[in-house]
């Protein structure tokens, strides 16, 4: 089988004001660099997207580095090794690495992990076994010390985070698991998966849907998505309430300055912990994630759901329709 000598890739090509548009993304050809020593050559088989690329399309300093204006972009991916001059790394292997938003990519063997596709899918590394998944047990756990017999409050809850985050709570011994989501099927959906109640937060107020579905409050809120939902739980939350901030969805396409929740000072009285985390800053957790999340998953008590797009093509829709609430579980594309 002959090499490819070509590729495509996604760059960025303006930087969004607001929410993308398809304009500013740019589909380009490239030539492929010849292998040095200790590279490979991935041919990409599933690419990530992600609502914390559109940060990183700001140019703001963060916890991660801006993307560069006309350059590719990248985030994870997972493929097919097809040459390699590593002796770490063999013709054949399955890659999860850094370079997505390509169909190839040629990078050090050092920057990669070898998976094993054999009993799930190449996919399931950027999602329930992925980052994804680590985030939801690095929140419930190291960030929000969950406790068996808390009621916990998942906001995005069916989305890839949030889909996992409350069957992991059930599995921790959470007393009860309530979601919030944007759509009625995506509520039935979460409910189906463990939940034990949800509600949809466009329908009226979030601090009127989650006292109706939390009476006597809760002990632990997992946010993705802020604003709303952050001073509804602050309401919501018993003495000692414990928050992971973990997202602030709500406020990624913001063109001005958010306002904090108003009711902050609850948490003098209450004694409530907000505390943020980025989940690289826990790395000893994901193996013990990985290794208890193949447990549940054999026992079904953790499933997962995926929102699939075909093509590099479609890259750059697949993240718009992300944030905008189009997937239901993991959004992948598919190249
Ligand atoms: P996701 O939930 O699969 O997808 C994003 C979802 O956000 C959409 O499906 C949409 O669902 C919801 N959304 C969009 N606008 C919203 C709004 N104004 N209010 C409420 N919900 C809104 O994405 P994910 O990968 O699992 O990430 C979830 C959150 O976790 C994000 O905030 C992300 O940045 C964060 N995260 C943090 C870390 C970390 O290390 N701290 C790691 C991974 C992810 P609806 O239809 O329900 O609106």
């Amino acid at each position: 089988m002959s090499l490819p000598t070509r590729t495509r890739h996604i760059a960025l090509a303006a930087r969004p004001q607001g929410a993308p548009t398809p304009a500013d993304f740019r589909l380009e050809e490239v030539e492929l660099p010849e292998l040095g020593d200790g590279e490979i050559l991935v041919r990409n088989t599933v690419m990530s997207v992600d609502p914390y690329m559109r940060g990183r399309m700001n140019d703001v300093k963060s916890y991660v580095a801006p993307f560069a204006l006309d350059a590719p972009l990248d985030g994870g991916a997972v493929g097919e090794v097809l040459a390699s001059r590593s002796p770490d790394v063999a013709v054949g292997d399955r890659v999860l690495h850094g370079l997505g938003w390509r169909e190839h990519a040629v990078l050090p063997a050092s920057r990669v992990t070898v998976v094993d596709i054999s009993s799930v899918s190449d996919s399931a590394y950027l999602g329930v076994l992925g980052m994804p998944g680590v985030t939801a047990y690095v929140g419930l756990t190291a960030v929000a010390e969950m406790r068996e017999g808390d009621v916990v409050f998942v906001s995005g809850a069916a989305g890839a985070v949030g889909q996992i985050a409350g069957q992991v709570a059930k599995a921790l011994g959470a007393s009860r698991v309530i979601g919030s989501a944007g759509t009625a099927d995506k509520v039935a959906r979460v409910l189906e998966l463990g939940y034990d109640d949800a509600f949809v937060y466009k329908d009226g107020p979030v601090r009127e849907s989650l006292q109706a579905a939390a009476p006597e409050g809760i002990d632990v809120y997992f946010d993705n998505v802020g604003g709303e939902h952050l001073e509804a739980a602050i309401s919501a939350l018993r003495l000692h309430g414990r928050v992971a901030m973990c997202g602030a969805i709500s406020q990624y396409n913001a063109t001005e300055a958010t306002p904090g929740p108003r009711n902050l000072f609850q948490a003098i009285g209450k004694g409530l912990t907000l505390r943020g985390f980025i989940v690289g800053q826990y790395p000893d957790l994901a193996a013990e994630y990985r290794e208890r999340a193949a447990g549940w998953l054999a026992e079904g008590r953790l499933t997962s759901d995926e929102t699939v797009r075909e093509g590099l093509d479609a890259a750059p829709q697949a993240f718009i329709d992300l944030l905008a609430g189009a997937n239901t579980g993991k959004m992948i594309v598919r190249l």
